[in-house]
């Protein structure tokens, strides 16, 4: 870089600026000094003023420098002001009060879905269940027909489906995952798979566009109808208290046979009708029912030689319960005011 003349007398004005600063040993000289080099009748308007004595064509660029010059001496003020600043703050700690609360380090925690999460793979993992997990974006094959969703039944109207093209969508629930791991294993087979589901619905206080569910898959030879009482009761009571009483509907899903929806008696009121279970005593926690024969054959299982059970549960709606969370949106919000709440219960917590 060539040396360039300092024609105007810029540098040698910001390095007596500089200077200035570094000497002031407090707030008070500091501000002296500013005032006599960026105030109203400092330097640099002294400077500015003799713009009238140079010819037109030098002036926008001599502008232009005198300007570059006050931003680079206000910098050097701010750096300065801050380090004083710092210090004093620094003396009155040191000779002030020791019992003044120190600064306090910032740290995250686990979020709420995630704490949800954990907890139930505990309790399914003590019952033996392992974890599988699938794609996001999936075949429409997996996603649907291979789970007896004929083409253009309107059974396949109840799931908006974001498509990306014919055959490839963003998977709508977590029950591909059903098919994709029993034509890689043989039973029997007892697995969790949750992740998260995509669904072209409006967002309002308990829809997203995606949210997270968690299937459930138990294959071998006379699994029953009472293996699956059994398994959801439990979990709902390991994860509610242990006083939770769970009933089944009837309902109706293509991949399960007979289908039924899971109910638990209501946390709040116990069973005798409060606002959050609408007045029902009960609260639907998940859809659940036998594995359809179609399914097993789609997977080249053979459904004389095998039965079992799968359930399905929201995992935001169960986090939404548990922790009294009115709007599913808040779960995506990122909005730390609203996380913080649940990090006591992961404080110290090792990550894994
Ligand atoms: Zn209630």
């Amino acid at each position: 870089m060539s040396e360039r003349p300092d024609r105007f007398g810029v540098d040698e004005i910001a390095e007596r600026a500089e200077k200035a600063f570094a000497e002031a040993a407090d707030l008070e000289v500091l501000e002296e000094a500013r005032v006599r080099f960026i105030g109203r009748k400092g330097e640099i308007t002294t400077l500015l003023r003799s713009i009238g004595s140079l010819p037109d064509e030098e002036r926008p660029a001599f502008g232009d420098l005198v300007n570059d010059l006050r931003e680079r001496i206000l910098g050097l003020y701010e750096r300065r002001k801050g380090a004083l600043s710092d210090g004093a703050a620094e003396e009155d700690y040191f000779s002030g009060d020791p019992t003044l609360p120190g600064r306090r380090a910032l740290s995250g925690g686990r979020h709420v879905l995630h704490q949800v999460l954990r907890d139930i793979k505990r309790i399914f993992f003590g019952m033996g269940y392992s974890l599988a997990e699938g794609p996001d974006v999936e075949l429409d094959y997996y996603n649907f027909e291979a789970l007896n969703f004929p083409a253009d039944h309107p059974s396949r109207d109840t799931q908006d489906t974001f498509y990306i093209n014919r055959d490839i969508l963003l998977r709508t629930q977590t029950s591909p995952v059903q098919v994709r791991y029993m034509e890689k294993h043989k039973p029997p087979l007892r697995i969790i798979v949750p992740g998260r589901v995509y669904r072209n619905e409006a967002p309002d206080p308990s829809h997203a566009s995606e949210f997270l569910q968690m299937e459930g898959l138990y294959v071998d030879r006379n699994v029953s109808l009472a293996d699956l009482r059994n398994d959801v009761t439990y979990f709902v009571r390991a994860f509610f208290g242990s006083d939770a009483k769970v009933r089944f509907r009837p309902h109706f899903f293509p991949f399960t046979e007979p289908s039924a929806e899971a109910d638990m008696s209501c946390f709040a009121c116990r069973g005798s009708g409060c606002p959050i279970c609408g007045k029902t005593g009960w609260i639907e926690i998940m859809g659940a029912g036998m594995v359809h024969p179609h399914v097993f054959r789609n997977a080249g299982y053979d459904p004389d030689a095998y039965t079992g059970f799968a359930f399905g549960l929201g995992l935001d709606r169960i986090a939404m319960l548990k922790y009294g969370i009115d709007d599913i949106r808040r779960l995506l919000s990122n909005d730390l005011r609203f996380l913080r709440q649940f990090w006591a219960e992961t404080a110290g917590e090792v990550f894994e």
